[in-house]
């Protein structure tokens, strides 16, 4: 395989508030930390991008958190930083998360200046009950507002994320939802089903009984639902849980596939950024509780704000380190070739049409998939969750990609 085009995730941990379901590395009340902040990001920059050797970027994730908290000059000096130590390919990818009730045309025009060019915002459910349950800091107003500045300021790929399966939510809410989300055009939706994290207070009060369960059966319904209603309106289900419209524009398209050796999509919107994680591409990881994948090694960095901060204040004292390991770095582990093969099952299942290619895992790792997992898929084609696409390509089947952790886990 050619030697693939690398991606950059940047955590921004600040939230205005904390949402009950959240257990995402985050904190309310520190903004006052921010401008620390963004210096010690750009000196984890400056010192990853000291020992990267020539690196074509192509796609850059600012997530959270909650980015849009910082400032337009704050994003500019971080993609800076980001252009002075790396090669950026000419159609690079700049997503940023956004939540609604943080953005103002003024941000939303300058930080679509310095280069961000995809924008996601957190909606989670367009019902104002629902919005509150989960403790969002915007009403579905604000919403429809957040889409308009932001067509305004020039975001022409836009994705807006769901979350379905929330306690005491009906079908109906779901289904007028989804009408509203589309209603708004949006070029990519991403719909996960809420999960319920230890050490949340949701996670809390349904241990206790308070808070009445997801009914897993209604959850599968609402997912069936959003699968047929979205292919309807024109979005391509191309993972699990993320969906695109198809753009016609030739040039798009093929930005879209040129990573790798993997041809697989339908559609160019699909966030590109995503696909570097779902094909086990590089990708190097920046700020607090960042995860990263590069030159072999899976590592991540320390969480806390306050931590990340100091561990980047004196880098030079670091000079021995590894890339793409960083002074924040906490965890680091060299991966082996069975950790690679089974990450990479997990991973391109996801792909919902896509999915396995012998060809493409002969490529990766110079054996076949049937020598290495014959009887893992034997058992799944068996069962009804995988099924034979082509003669080579392996694929969830509708079963399989409502139980896929039954699927990921003969790969673990
Ligand atoms: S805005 Fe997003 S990251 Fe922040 S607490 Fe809520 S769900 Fe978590």
């Amino acid at each position: 395989m050619t030697n693939p085009n690398t991606s950059i995730y940047i955590h921004i941990p600040f939230c205005k508030h904390r949402c009950a379901y959240c257990d995402f590395n985050t904190y309310a009340g520190q903004e006052d930390s921010i401008p620390a902040y963004v210096q010690a990001l750009i000196n984890e920059i400056e010192f990853v991008g000291q020992r990267a050797g020539q690196m074509n970027i192509h796609t850059v994730f600012f997530g959270g958190g909650t980015p849009s908290l910082l400032s337009a000059p704050q994003f500019d000096s971080i993609l800076r930083a980001l252009r002075s130590a790396f090669t950026f390919t000419a159609d690079a990818e700049i997503s940023i998360e956004a939540n609604p009730g943080t953005i103002s045309p003024e941000k939303l025009n300058a930080i679509r200046k310095s280069g961000i060019n995809r924008i996601s915002f957190g909606v989670q459910s367009a019902n104002t009950e629902e919005l509150r349950m989960l403790e969002r800091i915007h009403d579905f107003f604000t919403v429809i507002e957040a889409v308009s500045t932001a067509r305004k300021a020039g975001f022409d790929n836009l994705n807006l994320d769901l979350i379905y399966g929330l306690p005491e939510q009906t079908l109906a809410s779901w289904q007028t939802t989804l009408q509203r989300i589309v209603d708004l055009h949006p070029e990519h939706i991403s719909a996960y089903a809420l999960t319920l994290e230890h050490g949340t207070p949701f996670g809390r009060w349904s241990s206790k009984g308070l808070l009445p369960l997801p009914d897993p059966d209604l959850a599968a319904e609402m997912y069936e639902y959003a699968e047929d209603f979205l292919e309807a309106n024109g979005y391509v289900h191309y993972e699990i849980s993320n969906w695109a419209k198809k753009d016609n524009a030739e040039g798009r398209m093929q930005n879209a596939e040129s990573n790798s050796s993997f041809i697989i999509h339908h559609s160019s919107f699909v966030c590109r950024h995503n696909l570097q994680y779902w094909h086990s591409l590089p990708y190097l990881a920046f700020g607090a509780g960042a995860h990263g994948y590069a030159n072999g090694y899976r590592y991540s960095n320390a969480l806390r704000i306050k931590t990340y901060i100091e561990r980047l204040s004196l880098p030079s004292a670091f000079s021995l380190l590894p890339f793409p390991l960083s002074p924040a770095t906490v965890n680091q582990h060299k991966q082996t070739l069975k950790d690679d093969m089974s990450e990479y099952m997990l991973n391109n299942l996801r792909l919902t049409n896509a999915g396995v290619a012998e060809s493409d895992f002969r490529l990766r790792f110079r054996s076949g998939l049937l020598d290495v997992y014959p009887k893992e898929i034997e058992d799944l084609v068996k069962n009804g969750l995988l099924e034979i696409k082509t003669s080579e390509v392996y694929r969830l089947t509708k079963r399989g990609r409502l139980l896929g952790n039954q699927v990921f886990v003969k790969f673990v």
